[in-house]
């Protein structure tokens, strides 16, 4: 028996970055407890079920299926023996309110034809944008995207190859160096919102994303996004591991400056010789680590950065499916700067809005009865610090106008269609996943809390604490959190054959 079958680990909370690692803790030796407070795992990617309907709570674009695939292979299982993965084209289709329309597909040919019917010198500027996102990409994202960032000296190793892509620029700055065009400006930049970045104050590193949807495309598991999230968990437990849901942590129990274990709010005790925290970093040492001098410090600097937006989403059931939608429609509202300083900042709920609507029935129709369509829409909003809104009263107001907007503009007749209809608002980002602020993202991916400056996959002081997740390098997004599963997994691992 080795050193690590010697040990015990619990992960607090079943989101995809808490599953992955405990994947690779359970398939390393590491005896694995999962402990998450909901009634059903995966965190943000949680699956609601109404009449005959099926809604993935949050994640719907899945991208880079070669870090899922991974995290099959180090248990030594293949994802598609769990999981059917299907391809997703258009990737997306981006809409704007004076009707232009661009379908963005893994086509170069249909990419510059739609480029050159917007503006003709943009072909060639779109081709240097690919250059930049691709080198991005090899360092950004291949090189650097599971290493773990604890010291300093990483970052400055880092350094020369940042400082080369010009990462202290935005995202939308870079675009806008190569692209003229406003409407394809906004194509080539939004996709740091997807994450919780500013398009306007992330780091260009982002801009890695483009590249990353164009090298290994965007897919979606068959029976939805939650069903990757049910071959995780099988696949988990088929491997020994165990997964206790309705299990709210209160406490991480310490002794002697090491974690013990965790209290539950039933006041169980469940020991363990590692720690994992998959929940929100500002949870974590404010609340569950509250009582020690560590917790109330990292806690109170943490509460003090800069955190994402929130998100409000409507999940609803039709008794039609609009098969005019793509699966995934982006909707730029007719403020693209204005709108989103307003999201990220606050004070209150634009008038306006843009929209990312969720059409799955496209791409697998059993997410609803026959002939019918299950459909979300998100918008994003400030979250709980900037914008103190009471969502159990602007919530359905907000709701009808984005229902509205929808059956007035894509989808006739939405109201009439109507089977089930729900919501979830800042409050319950705040509320039930535990999020500081309501933030659907956690801390804001700015260069100032990326890698070495966000919250470390092992704690400084406690040294069987590790985090992992969305508040940890290289940051939230399905392959950000399990890119961090694997920087956190590999630590522990080594950590435990010392
Ligand atoms: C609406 C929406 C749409 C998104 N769309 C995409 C997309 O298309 N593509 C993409 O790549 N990313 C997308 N994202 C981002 C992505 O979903 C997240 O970044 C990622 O899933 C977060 O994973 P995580 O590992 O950080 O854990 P989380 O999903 O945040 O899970 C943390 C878990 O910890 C649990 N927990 C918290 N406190 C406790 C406690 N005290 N005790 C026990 N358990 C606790 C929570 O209940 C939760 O289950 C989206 C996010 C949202 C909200």
């Amino acid at each position: 028996m080795n050193s690590h079958q010697a040990r015990r680990a619990i992960v607090i909370g079943s989101g995809f970055g808490g599953l992955a690692a405990a994947i690779r803790l359970q398939a390393g030796g590491i005896e694995t407890t999962v402990v998450e407070r909901r009634d059903a795992p995966g965190g943000r990617a949680y699956v609601y079920r109404d009449s005959g309907f099926t809604f993935d709570g949050g994640p719907t674009v899945i991208t880079d299926p070669t870090a899922l695939e991974e995290v099959f292979e180090a248990a030594g299982a293949k994802l598609s023996d769990y999981v059917t993965m299907l391809p997703v084209s258009p990737f997306y289709r981006l809409m704007w309110e004076d009707g232009s329309v661009f379908d963005y597909a893994n086509d170069q040919c249909q990419i510059d034809r739609q480029i050159q019917a917007m503006n003709p010198a943009d072909v060639a500027g779109y081709r240097r944008f690919l250059d930049y996102s691709r080198a991005v990409f090899a360092e950004g994202y291949q090189k650097l995207g599971a290493v773990p960032f604890l010291h300093f000296r990483d970052m400055v190793r880092a350094g020369p190859q940042l400082a080369r892509l010009q990462a202290w620029r935005s995202v939308y700055a870079k675009v806008a160096s190569f692209i003229e065009d406003e409407r394809l400006r906004q194509a080539f930049s939004f996709h740091s919102l997807l994450v919780g970045g500013n398009p306007f104050a992330t780091s260009s590193i982002y801009a890695l994303i483009h590249a990353l949807e164009r090298e290994w495309g965007v897919w979606f598991p068959k029976g939805g996004t939650g069903a990757l999230i049910d071959g995780m968990v099988r696949l988990f437990t088929d491997i020994g591991g165990r997964l206790e849901l309705n299990a709210d942590v209160a406490e991480i129990t310490m002794a002697d400056g090491r974690a013990t274990g965790v209290r539950l709010a039933d006041g169980h005790t469940l020991p363990a010789d590692i720690v994992v925290s998959n929940a929100d970093v500002v949870h974590t040492y404010g609340g569950l680590l509250g009582g020690t001098d560590r917790g109330r410090r990292a806690g109170r600097k943490l509460a003090a950065r800069r955190h994402s937006m929130s998100l409000f989403v409507i999940y609803f059931g039709l008794d039609k499916l609009h098969d005019q939608l793509a699966h995934h429609t982006v909707l730029f509202g007719p403020r693209y700067r204005a709108l989103i300083q307003e999201i990220f900042k606050g004070p209150e709920v634009a008038d306006d809005f843009s929209l990312y609507l969720h059409s799955p029935c496209i791409t697998d129709p059993s997410l609803a009865p026959p002939g019918m369509g299950s459909y979300y829409v998100l918008s994003p909003v400030p979250h709980l610090g900037n914008a103190d809104i009471d969502w159990q009263v602007a919530g359905p107001a907000y709701r009808d106008r984005i229902l509205d907007y929808l059956e007035a503009r894509h989808m006739p007749g939405l109201r009439q269609q109507l089977v089930t209809c729900r919501m979830f608002t800042p409050d319950d980002f705040r509320d039930t996943l535990n999020a500081h602020l309501g933030s659907a993202f956690s801390l804001e991916p700015i260069l100032t809390q990326s890698a070495f400056f966000r919250v470390h996959n092992r704690d400084s002081e406690i040294q069987n604490l590790y985090f992992v997740g969305a508040g940890t390098h290289p940051g939230a997004g399905v392959p950000g959190v399990v890119a961090s599963a694997k920087a956190t997994a590999g630590l522990v691992l080594e950590d435990a054959a010392r």
